[in-house]
């Protein structure tokens, strides 16, 4: 008789909004959950809203306040995904499959309020220990947390990644595994790039780099979470069968493409203020009010200075542009500054790879490409694996289709 090792996983599985979007998808969820756990692996799972129902529960909450309260608003939030895990945890009753719905706060994610944004404290893993242990899949509502007085916090857009890759290292699972409306993370996103190809596998750091900058089939903090603690992550569709792409910290032989992908943002505004007096600790007196009323910056660009006198620019997100403009006239006066502009039609598009930093010439390539396919460049940024152009957000499309030609990752032998 030959012996057999069987190694069964402990995994936790997360199914995205596209996934769990109507009742057929959510039944189909459920029987891709049950065969998992009918060939021995240990399953959690953290679902999404169904489809868009966050975005209509916003508006939901605008249709009956212009200004809703964040405590409410999570309060409100939340529900979306708690409808999903008590409806596949239905699901997988009635296929005889012993099962949990938990909210964030029954499955012990205590978050700290920053309403909207919050960020993962500690979680308390017992109750889906516990109910592991009784045979019962738990099936958590991601995006969640509650602070010590029991209030709920939602925890970013997108955040149900975090979840499921917190989790996933609080309970010491050996993968986390998100399923999505694509077959992995591709070299571009593919609703904009037809010729994106599917990666195999990609670094923690060369996929926080493509998250940060605005891809948005992996939240960042989630690849941060799962770099640091090391756990792989998992990206495959939840319709079609395939290997996905394992994100992970491994390392591969040189020979691969250095640019590992493009990447779009569209959520991008400008603001530049003119003619600021050159002096020292200008920049402070600018950044620290729009530091202090939660207003993150991107790129900041200041130009040389004429006569003492100096442009300064930078960029946020669009959603953050009332909030900034709010204490801009104020900022200007402070500083003496002649007045400032505020521009919001703009593009980010940036390539990314772990090799570009040993390599020159990279920059010049993007420049290059970006002025065939006549696309002006508004601002530039890198970073050690990246580089970033700020584009009028009319020449986006061809700005990525182009930059993803140059750099051959149409080619599907070299990506
Ligand atoms: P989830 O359902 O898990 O929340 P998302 O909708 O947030 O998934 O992310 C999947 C979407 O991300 C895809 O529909 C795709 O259009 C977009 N996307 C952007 N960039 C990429 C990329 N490089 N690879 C794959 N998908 C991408
Ligand atoms: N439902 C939340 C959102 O739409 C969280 C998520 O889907 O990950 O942002
Ligand atoms: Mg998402």
């Amino acid at each position: 008789m030959r012996w057999r090792i069987l190694y069964f996983m402990r995994v936790v599985q997360k199914f995205g909004g596209t996934s769990v979007a109507d009742a057929e998808r959510i039944r189909h969820v459920a029987g891709q959950v049950a065969g998992r756990v009918g060939a021995g692996d240990e399953v959690v799972v953290v679902v999404s809203a169904m489809g868009n129902r966050t975005d209509e529960l916003i508006d939901l909450a605008l249709e009956v306040s212009p200004d809703p309260d964040p405590r409410e608003l999570d309060q409100l939030l939340a529900t979306g995904e708690h409808m999903s895990a008590a409806l596949l945890a239905m699901a997988l009753h009635a296929m005889e499959q012993e099962a949990v719905g938990l909210t964030g706060s029954q499955a012990g994610i205590y978050s700290r309020a920053s309403h909207g944004s919050g960020r993962i404290q500690r979680i308390d893993a017992d109750r889906i220990e516990e109910e592991l242990r009784a045979g019962r899949i738990p099936i958590v509502a991601g995006f969640q947390g509650v602070t010590e007085e029991a209030d709920y916090v939602t925890l970013g857009r997108g955040a149900s990644d975090l979840t499921a890759v917190a989790l996933g290292v609080a309970l010491g699972a050996d993968r986390c595994e998100t399923y999505k409306d694509v077959e992995g993370v591709y070299t571009a996103d593919p609703r904009i790039v037809p010729a994106a190809r599917r990666l195999a596998d990609v670094h923690y750091e060369e996929m926080l780099e493509m998250a940060t900058q605005g891809s948005q089939v992996m939240h960042n903090r989630a690849v941060e979470v799962a770099a640091t603690n090391e756990l792989p992550i998992l990206v495959a569709s939840s319709m079609v069968d395939g290997p996905g792409t394992l994100i992970h910290g491994g390392s591969e032989m040189e020979e691969r493409n250095r640019v590992r992908g493009v990447v779009d943002d569209h959520d991008i505004a400008k603001v530049t203020l003119r003619h600021v007096p050159d002096r020292r600790g200008i920049a402070a007196q600018i950044f620290e009010p729009l530091a202090e009323a939660g207003v993150s910056v991107d790129t900041i660009v200041q130009n040389a200075s004429e006569r003492n006198l100096t442009d300064l620019t930078f960029t946020l997100a669009r959603g953050d542009l009332r909030r900034a403009a709010g204490l801009m006239d104020d900022i200007c006066e402070a500083i003496g500054a002649d007045g400032y502009t505020a521009d919001t039609n703009l593009g980010k598009v940036s390539i990314v790879g772990a090799g570009i930093q040993t390599e020159p010439g990279y920059a010049a390539r993007m420049f290059r490409a970006l002025a065939d396919a006549e696309v002006n460049i508004d601002l530039i940024t890198t970073s050690e694996i990246r580089i970033t152009c700020i584009v009028h957000e009319d020449h986006m499309g061809q700005a990525v289709n182009a930059l993803h030609t140059a750099f051959g990752l149409d080619d599907p032998d070299r990506v």
